[in-house]
């Protein structure tokens, strides 16, 4: 009987995948080699796996990686006695994309000038690779499951791939070989260079890698060596084989434990976000050794998820080999590892930005959009708390606030931490809700992202000074520091003009109706004409914003308008008003200040009734201006 060969279609975003890669000039072609290596470690590792946690299966193939070059036929072949791959496995494995994010990622890949090396490891689209040296590919693969036959898939990674059943020649493994086309056989063509090549990219892979009957890799579990052996380049060349990254890290962290667990750690802070495009989420986690055998990459209960910009391995003697991935999640020993590496990453950051504010703002920058997520830690709330980091109205632009920072600066006898949610630094100039601090020189902190207010709610105060949003300060707290403005104060009101403006007010309120709770006279404000405060001062102006975005609710919130009773305009409807109460101006006047407060919140409410307003404003002033002049 001959074995029947069927023809596939490539699925079309592996077209696409293919087409890039082919043609990307900012690729360095060699990384075909270490993909192919890492697939067959993996597929060593599952062996593994698949052995320890069923006794059953009896095995003595050796866990190895043989790599040969064909001088004649000018083809690289790479073998490993791994778990091999079923026919459903080789269709959907190499004939589509399994990684849910790829084919956005071959999107972005093709329009960015990133390096595609490090983007291709780490996006699960390594296989492919092979067809940036070569049009003519074979694998033979052979399931460790014994009813399954071999299967020989063959592809010039042009847009389909033939598969046929074959003879098997290994109990369980993959030979994969790829016909190197002319360039690339000059490039690549010798034990010398893939030697060279591995030893590059794949020195750290814990099974032996044969090229000519020699073990290329050497070092393996760096992590189990003592610290003062190894060298500042094993530690970067490590942390690159880790994570494809090609910058090295920030810091490196290394350290052993011996109770209330055993294990061995050697953890790495990258200096970028190494989710460039923001939609690869979910590679994050320590790869976790039991006594130097990988048991589960990226395991993800290894840290909390805020630390989840953290790369590195743990390495513990205490659990037992044959432990199943599913008994990790809620694993005793692992929730003890995680609570101590926890303590030293916070730990090291501290040491960080004490020693190095250069490095730590690396950190804060590449990082702290993750770490925010943190303020949920409560056990190392203190600790966390002092690794965090603002801008304020007292920072240099581009310099960075720590609480302490706040504390040493903040006068004496005040007891409060201020902040408030900006747009940004100029926004925050022409705050009403801010003009009070800036009168006093109080120092205030600004929140650019949402996520910074629910960690200020949520850790409340440090070293006894209470976190205060601005907008809702208690203005008998503020009263005792005096204020710096020299400025001359309006001329306070004589007790007729009091009443008037009571009255006036009145009818602020009438003209505005429902759209205001209530109109008020303002205490703090000096040279804004007005401000709006959520009548109950329980929520900030922005968190309000937000809640009702999550809401989906558009609508424009009834807030308390507070005006200010010394402010030039006031003064001057205060004026009209006791002339005539009917008067236009004020019914324009008062709908223009709540729509310009609402406009500073955010708010819109209809462009043409405010523009209509402003037309009206400016031809009245327009009109008594022309006459002013005219009789000057
Ligand atoms: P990734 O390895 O990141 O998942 P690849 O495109 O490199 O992405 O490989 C796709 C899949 O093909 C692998 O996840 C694995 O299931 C399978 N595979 C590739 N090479 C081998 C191999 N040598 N042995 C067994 N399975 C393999």
């Amino acid at each position: 009987m001959t074995a029947q060969t069927e023809k596939f279609e490539f699925k079309a975003e592996v077209n696409q995948l293919l087409d890039i890669l082919v043609h990307s000039l900012y690729t360095n072609r060699e990384i075909f080699l270490r993909e192919l290596v890492s697939n067959a470690s993996d597929a060593l590792d599952k062996m593994r796996f698949a052995i320890n946690s069923n006794p059953e299966l009896e095995d003595e193939v050796e866990p190895e990686i043989l790599i040969a070059y064909d001088e004649e036929k000018k083809t690289v072949t790479v073998t490993d006695t791994g778990i091999g791959m079923t026919r459903e496995e080789v269709m959907t494995n190499i004939g589509t994309i399994a990684h849910s994010g790829s084919a956005e990622f071959v999107k972005q890949a093709a329009e960015s000038k990133e390096s595609l090396d490090s983007l291709i490891g780490r996006f699960g689209v390594g296989f492919y690779s092979i067809f940036m040296v070569s049009d003519h590919v074979v694998v033979r693969t052979k399931s460790y499951l014994k009813d399954e036959p071999a299967i020989q898939w063959v592809s010039d990674g042009k847009n389909a791939y033939e598969l046929t059943e074959v003879e098997a020649e290994m109990d369980h493994g993959t030979i994969i070989e790829i016909q190197l086309n002319e360039d690339n056989a000059e490039r690549f063509g010798s034990d010398d260079k893939l030697k060279d090549i591995v030893k590059r990219h794949s020195n750290f892979v814990s099974f032996p890698i044969m090229i000519g009957g020699e073990r290329v890799n050497t070092v393996s579990a760096l992590w189990r060596e003592p610290k003062f052996q190894i060298k500042q380049e094993q530690y970067e060349e490590f942390y690159k084989f880790l994570t494809y990254d090609v910058q090295p890290p920030i810091d490196t962290l290394h350290f052993s434990v011996d109770a209330p667990v055993q294990f061995n750690s050697l953890l790495f802070i990258p200096e970028n976000d190494l989710d460039i495009f923001g939609m690869d989420r979910d590679n994050w986690g320590l790869d976790l050794y039991v006594r130097r055998v990988l048991i589960e990459k990226q395991n993800k209960n290894l840290l909390p998820e805020y630390l989840s910009f953290i790369k590195g391995v743990v390495d513990t003697e205490d659990l037992p080999l044959n432990i199943s991935r599913e008994t990790l999640q809620d694993n005793l020993l692992i929730g003890k590892i995680s609570a101590t590496l926890t303590k030293q990453v916070l730990g090291q950051l501290e040491k960080l930005a004490k020693d190095d504010e250069e490095k730590y703002a690396k950190f804060w920058k590449a990082h702290s959009k993750i770490f925010k997520a943190g303020h949920m830690d409560f056990v190392n709330r203190d600790k966390y708390a002092g690794l965090l980091r603002f801008d304020s109205s007292k920072a240099e632009e581009n310099t960075l606030v720590s609480f302490a920072d706040y504390i040493e600066r903040a006068k004496e006898d005040q007891k409060e931490i201020y902040y408030s949610f900006v747009a940004s630094r100029e926004a925050a100039n022409l705050n009403p809700h801010l003009e009070i601090f800036r009168n006093k020189d109080i120092e205030v902190l600004y929140l650019y992202e949402p996520i910074d207010e629910f960690v200020m709610e949520s850790i409340r105060e440090h070293e006894g000074f209470n976190f205060v949003a601005a907008e809702y300060a208690d203005l008998e707290k503020l009263d005792k520091f005096e204020s710096t403005k020299k400025e001359d104060e309006p001329e306070p009101l004589s007790e007729d003009q009091e009443k008037d403006m009571e009255a006036l007010i009145a009818k602020m309120k009438e003209v505005l109706g429902e759209q205001v709770a209530e109109v008020k006279v303002s205490e703090r404000l000096s040279d804004s004409p007005c401000r709006l405060v959520n009548p109950d001062g329980a929520m900030t102006s922005s968190m309000e914003k937000l809640m009702k975005a999550m809401n989906k609710d558009s609508s424009i919130p009834t807030k308390t308008m507070e005006v200010n009773a010394g402010h030039p305009l006031l003064r001057s409807m205060l004026e009209i008003f006791k002339v005539n109460p009917e008067d236009e101006f004020i019914a324009l006047s008062s709908n223009q200040l709540l729509e310009s407060a609402l406009l500073l919140e955010g708010y819109l409410n209809d462009p043409h009734a405010l523009v209509g307003r402003i037309q009206s404003l400016l031809t009245k002033a327009g009109g008594w201006y022309a006459e002013l002049e005219k009789k000057d």
